[in-house]
């Protein structure tokens, strides 16, 4: 199921100390670690909004995980960021983008 959240908790950025308006929606696709204090994390979708200078640190912060240069404890596999608002085309296409491997046209194109 989707997350979803209370207005009052979208009008203002998920980031530390920040209070400007979120523009963005980071989805990260995370896998299992633990926190601070060595409690498991399940593996899972993390779903964060964003102004536009928050979204940008987290996704160098999550691309720097992805490139193993910065250990995590909650390994980013992979990460989306998306504007707040959407069309439903929009919505259908990013959908039919997200498979469970890389589609393959058997067919040759030369
Ligand atoms: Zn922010």
């Amino acid at each position: 199921m989707a997350s979803s959240f209370h207005a009052e908790d979208t009008t203002s950025c998920f980031g530390l100390h920040c209070d400007r308006e979120p523009k963005f929606r980071l989805i990260t696709l995370d896998g299992e670690g633990e926190d601070s204090e060595g409690n498991t994390i399940e593996a899972g979708v993390g779903i964060a909004l964003l102004c536009r200078e928050c979204a940008i640190n987290q996704v160098e912060n999550a691309l720097e995980v992805i490139g193993e240069k910065v250990q995590s404890d909650v390994p980013t596999l992979g990460l989306v960021l998306l504007p707040l608002q959407l069309t439903a085309d929009q919505v259908h296409q990013l959908k039919e983008e997200i498979s469970e491997s890389v589609p393959i046209n058997r067919k040759s194109v030369h």
